[in-house]
């Protein structure tokens, strides 16, 4: 481990060098998705980027504990503290068992991940499975006085909590702000402040998702899973906690609370948060018609897009963006980032085939050196890639004979672009081939449609019926129209 990592701590608010709690181990939690909806791009940027985390640490030789949760209960619609389930809801909606929109939208989400090659965690817990957990955890608040019980559910008292800790240093937010921003109290809630969260909610009688306690047949409050689920699998004390930049508040800001009115203590060395996608620039959501999903992605059938693109090309756009600036997905960007990356496959098929000289012309360790210095600037990926790009001019010129590399140092530069192409940034060079045996296959049919087009005229009957019917069989759909044909795959 001689490479020096800085990462932004957004609790402190600058880059610090990494020091593990206990090296050789590394505890990382990332707050995973709420799985009720169909996974699109606001899921693939925290993946993408603490996979980054994931694989250099990784690669640093470090024994990284990777803990990413499902949310399956208790994260209620505007993230409140009042409304329905999200999960709850989605199963009414669709007339099926929480638990089955659960299960469906998880394995949604994996198949996905997948396909963006994101590792999967060391453990992924769902809050589902740890009610007990934080049942305890509402107990030791209690104890502690930080909590209150109001009509069965329990709430945070952050008001008093204040008074012993800094709430809202995460996010830095400030109490006294907080309460004037929001309603008073009408005396009909439940909470003693506006600022209070819930630990427990008392269900509903509609609400399906419910558990004994001695307060009440309820439900965990969103934010207490994490707090609950850290501590588990990670310990009090952990190196790294990740998530979106719109969970820092109240999510993340919450979570601090717990712990710190549990132990006393911060439980996290380093937060880390990952900045948002926008789509040609407007914030990504439902009412405004240009949320994506990754499915849609793929298969191009969003009317915002003009083709379709593949996991890999999502994947290498989201890289050459630094994971705290903002990304702006549009067509253009896309299809460059689709451009780049083949660039950059291409330059390696050349690696593999190049012949070594004596010597060679350049300084492949200065290289090397930008590489690290790039990703240890707190995993600065368009840095990062624009030295691999560097590399790709000098492998060009090589094949051109405008340049040498001595034997070592081809082998030297082959092991280079595998660990940061492959390991580090976790690029696949996915199905070159088979895209470009789709190309051909396109061409082909074309090229048959266009024989029957002439033999038609032609008043060639038999070849022009004998085209469409051994394409039909191949299942090939063709229509006849005014100016020609058309085709598609059955
Ligand atoms: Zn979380």
């Amino acid at each position: 481990m001689q490479q020096e990592l800085y990462i932004y701590n957004s609790l402190s608010r600058k880059k610090e060098v990494f020091e593990p709690i206990n090296a050789p181990h590394v505890g990382l939690y990332v707050c995973g998705p709420t799985v009720y909806g169909d996974p699109h791009l606001g899921h693939a940027r925290p993946a993408i980027t603490f996979d980054i985390l994931f694989r250099y640490l990784t690669h640093l030789g470090y024994k990284v504990r990777y803990v990413r949760n499902i949310t399956d209960v208790g994260h209620l619609e505007n993230d409140a503290d009042e409304g329905e389930d999200k999960i709850a809801k989605k199963a009414r909606l669709d007339q099926l068992e929480p638990m089955e929109v659960v299960q469906y939208y998880t394995n949604r989400y994996h198949t996905y991940m997948q396909g963006l090659n994101v590792l999967p965690p060391s453990i992924e817990p769902k809050a589902s499975g740890h009610i007990i957990e934080q049942q305890e955890m509402i107990r030791e608040i209690l104890k502690n006085g930080y909590a209150y019980e109001s009509n069965g559910s329990i709430y945070f008292d952050v008001v008093k909590y204040n008074k012993d800790h800094k709430y809202g240093e995460l996010s830095g937010r400030n109490i006294e702000d907080m309460i004037s921003n929001t309603r008073t109290l009408d005396g009909q809630d439940e909470k003693q402040n506006s600022v209070d969260f819930a630990l427990w909610k008392k269900a509903a009688p509609e609400h399906i998702m419910r558990w004994p306690s001695e307060w009440s047949e309820g439900f965990p409050g969103w934010h207490l899973e994490c707090s609950v689920m850290g501590r588990k699998y990670l310990g009090e004390q952990f190196d790294i906690h990740g998530g979106g930049m719109d969970l820092k508040f109240p999510h993340h800001e919450c979570e601090i609370a717990q712990n710190n009115a549990c132990d006393g203590d911060m439980n996290v060395k380093y937060w880390m948060h990952n900045n948002m996608i926008t789509i040609n620039g407007q914030k990504m959501g439902k009412s405004l018609g240009n949320f994506i999903t990754l499915e849609q992605f793929v298969d191009g059938s969003h009317e915002l897009l003009e083709q379709p693109y593949s996991p890999m090309t999502i994947r290498f756009f989201i890289l050459q963006a630094h994971y705290r600036s903002t990304v702006d997905f549009s067509n253009e960007a896309l299809q460059a980032a689709e451009k780049g990356m083949q660039r950059l496959f291409t330059a390696l098929n050349t690696l593999e085939k190049l012949k070594a000289s004596d010597k060679s012309s350049f300084n492949l360790s200065e290289i090397k050196e930008k590489c690290y210095q790039a990703i240890n600037d707190d995993l600065n990926c368009p840095i990062l890639i624009s030295h691999l790009f560097d590399g790709v001019k000098i492998i060009n010129s090589i094949k051109d004979g405008k340049a040498t590399i001595s034997d070592s140092d081809l082998a030297e530069m082959k092991e280079l672009y595998k660990t940061f192409v492959f390991d580090i940034l976790g690029l696949v060079s996915e199905n070159n081939e088979a895209g470009a045996s789709g190309k051909l296959t396109e061409s082909l049919i074309d090229l048959l449609l266009n024989i029957r087009q002439q033999a038609k005229q032609n008043k060639d009957w038999a070849t022009s019926d004998k085209v469409r019917d051994e394409l039909k069989a191949l299942g090939v759909i063709i229509k006849d129209t005014k100016d020609g044909f058309e085709w598609e795959l059955e």
